[in-house]
């Protein structure tokens, strides 16, 4: 096995035992992107030269019996939405195709101190706004199971790198669905944790009371390890919270049994693609087996939420890319006569026509006299939406469902029809809107060889329990270290 498709355990034992040094690990996973990268088109920025410099002080390190952080030596991957001191943080965007932070997003500096390795940026839909990275600014990233169709988004740079095995770690961020939707469609765990949990502190905001940075990891161990070092309050971020757990790989192990699981009927009617259903039924035989309860129940608001997300999340994004005027931040073009001038100029040449659709859909709904039909009305709904789910939890400890209701789709296939490509969030953006936790893991696989995702949505700060049902499944189904055929004929 190449030392790239390590995990994070396999690399900390590794380590421990003096069996693989950061050095040849950094260097194995530079020689993978050099191999398949041209093909997957992950990475927007790449970080050789610092990342081996960074790999021999963690080997010096381990020499010297330094103690280590808990993901010394791992190579990572960040969505490009997130700002690092010193390395070009673009959005997706040609609006900051040329903006270095000269800070680095809370969750950089803890990936740091826990001697995490840097090896580049990755591709993402514009600001965040998409379901296929296909609306990047600068190119298309492809799925590494098959390269003729999307990776998923908007975070589906991270998800590719880590299933083509070009990063061990990846971090996105997930405002309607945007980690799991991408992890489910290239077959890696995706967590979105509890709204707070992580920093957004240097996240680059697409609509704030949504958003959420989270991992993308090859297993739910690593997921676990990962989500001990991003958490925790910030006082850069002020709806960042403390957790209640601070441990989540002990008691992983601990098993499901006894433990409640509703499965909303809701999730399973039309537009549910019936291999996607029927591997969901195998996972919810596997739990029944492993000692779970596990019952059918109702979520009655599962359409609805698409409506209100759309409304909120543009409302937000509408109000949060004002800053991009030509004037303050981003791109400023040649020629220009007044000021207006220049701030038309600006946006008209650098946003996308995704990003542009939204902060129309924004403004309009913010608008005085539309403001109490859309904006007020989207908002009851996500208070009905949380009350839902609050009486849920109430009866259940966890809920299943799919993560997407389709297979991964071709490149282009969706791209002129947005509200096609909206869909593809039904089963995502309740859980942002609620603030819930939830976590997408790969479940199966179609008849084509197509990863298909499962998702595990829990109550508020219940990621140890959401891990530990991921974990037991994982481990019955036994899928882990599956790779994308074409890997082995490149
Ligand atoms: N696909 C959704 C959207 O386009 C979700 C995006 C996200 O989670 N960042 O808004």
């Amino acid at each position: 096995m190449s030392l790239a498709a390590m995990t994070i355990e396999e690399i900390q034992r590794g380590l421990a035992a003096k069996e693989i040094t950061a050095v040849a690990l950094v260097k194995a996973v530079f020689e993978r992107i050099k191999e398949v990268e041209p093909q997957v088109q992950g990475y927007i920025t790449l970080c050789e030269k610092e990342a081996l410099t960074q790999a021999e002080a963690i080997d010096k390190k381990i020499e010297m019996s330094v103690p280590l952080g808990k993901l010394a030596g791992v190579p990572i991957a960040l969505k490009d939405n997130i700002c690092t001191d010193g390395i070009k943080t673009t959005c997706g965007s040609k609006m900051l195709a040329d903006f270095v932070p000269p800070y680095d997003a809370t969750v950089v500096k803890r990936l740091k101190d826990a001697d995490a390795i840097i090896i580049g940026k990755v591709n993402m839909d514009e600001f965040a706004m998409g379901s296929s990275t296909e609306n990047s600014a600068f190119k298309a990233t492809k799925n590494p199971w098959d390269l003729s169709r999307v990776p998923g988004g908007s975070s589906g740079g991270s998800a590719a790198v880590v299933a083509a095995d070009m990063s061990v770690l990846a971090l996105g961020s997930d405002t309607g669905g945007s980690i799991r939707q991408p992890a489910a469609f290239c077959g890696v765990v995706g967590l979105k944790p509890t709204y707070g949990l992580i920093s957004r502190f240097g996240l680059i905001a697409f609509a704030s009371s949504l958003d959420q940075i989270g991992p993308l990891t090859k297993t739910v161990y690593d997921s676990a390890v990962a989500l001990e070092v991003l958490q925790g309050k910030d006082p850069m971020d002020s709806t960042s919270k403390a957790p209640q757990e601070i441990n989540y790989v002990e008691g992983i192990k601990d098993g499901v049994k006894g433990m409640k699981i509703g499965v909303p009927r809701e999730f399973f009617q039309k537009g549910l693609d019936p291999e996607i259903a029927a591997s969901i039924q195998k996972s919810i035989e596997a739990y029944r087996s492993l000692g779970a309860i596990v019952e059918e129940t109702t979520l009655p608001i599962t359409e609805e939420g698409l409506s209100a997300y759309y409304i909120i999340s543009s409302a937000e994004a509408s109000s949060n890319l004002a800053r991009f005027d030509g004037l303050r931040y981003g791109y400023r073009p040649e020629d220009f006569e007044k000021v207006e001038e220049l701030m038309e100029k600006s946006r008209t040449d650098a946003f996308g026509e995704e990003v542009k659709r939204r902060i129309m859909l924004g403004t309009y709904a913010l608008s005085s006299g539309y403001y109490d039909a859309y904006y007020n009305r989207a908002q009851r709904l996500r208070r009905k939406i949380r009350e839902e789910f609050k009486t849920i939890f109430e009866k259940y400890d966890l809920i299943l469902s799919p993560t997407t209701p389709a297979l991964p789709f071709l490149c282009g296939e969706k791209s002129d029809n947005p509200l096609e490509m909206y869909l593809e969030d039904i089963y995502t953006i309740n859980i942002n809107l609620a603030e819930l936790p939830a976590l997408a893991m790969p479940c199966g696989f179609s008849s084509t060889g197509l990863p298909i995702g499962l998702q595990i949505i829990g109550p508020h700060f219940s990621e140890g329990k959401i891990l530990k049902a991921a974990y037991a499944l994982e481990k019955d189904l036994n899928i882990v270290g599956k790779r994308p055929q074409w890997k082995e004929e490149a």
